[in-house]
């Protein structure tokens, strides 16, 4: 990977390994999520995607998870405009906002484990919406977020 290239390149030039690499795993985009269609606000649950390691917050399945979860969305720099759904701490969206990535990123902390202890990933909350019917959804619900 080029040194530092979430600095010196945009999204859309990234090599496949260096888009991999700007994922911090935190999982937060794999907790289920609810749009109101009228306000745009998110409710966010704690219960995660059926596929989630719930201790490494990383898929399971990665290979064939758009398969196995339609709803599963393949981040891509075409889809740059739609990241305002991810957390502000996610990499992807920092570098595209022009923002910088967090000091506890795994591409400067060299840390993968500091995710986890500084408290930005889902380890120390999420449990699984394997088994949990859709009425219970509600009860689940940890955050409404507007979309901004
Ligand atoms: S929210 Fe962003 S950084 Fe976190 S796991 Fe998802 S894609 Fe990776
Ligand atoms: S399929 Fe994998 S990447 Fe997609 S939401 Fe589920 S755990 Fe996350």
């Amino acid at each position: 990977m080029r040194e530092r290239f979430w600095e010196q390149y945009p999204l859309e030039e990234l090599t496949a390994e260096e888009w991999e690499a700007l994922c911090d795993g935190c999982g937060q985009c794999c907790l289920l999520k609810f749009q109101d269609d009228e306000s745009g606000e998110l409710a966010v649950l704690n219960l995660a995607c059926e596929l989630l390691d719930l201790h490494s917050c990383r898929c399971s399945d990665y290979e064939n998870r758009l398969e196995r979860v339609p709803e599963c969305t393949r981040l891509t720099p075409a889809l740059i405009d739609q990241f305002r759904w991810l957390p502000h701490s996610c990499a992807y969206r920092r570098v595209a906002e022009g923002r910088k990535l967090a000091r506890w990123h795994p591409l400067l902390s060299g840390d993968p484990e500091r995710v986890h202890r500084k408290g930005i990933s889902v380890r120390s909350f999420a449990v699984t919406s394997r088994g949990v019917p859709e009425e219970e959804y509600e009860d689940h619900i940890i955050a409404v977020i507007p979309i901004d």
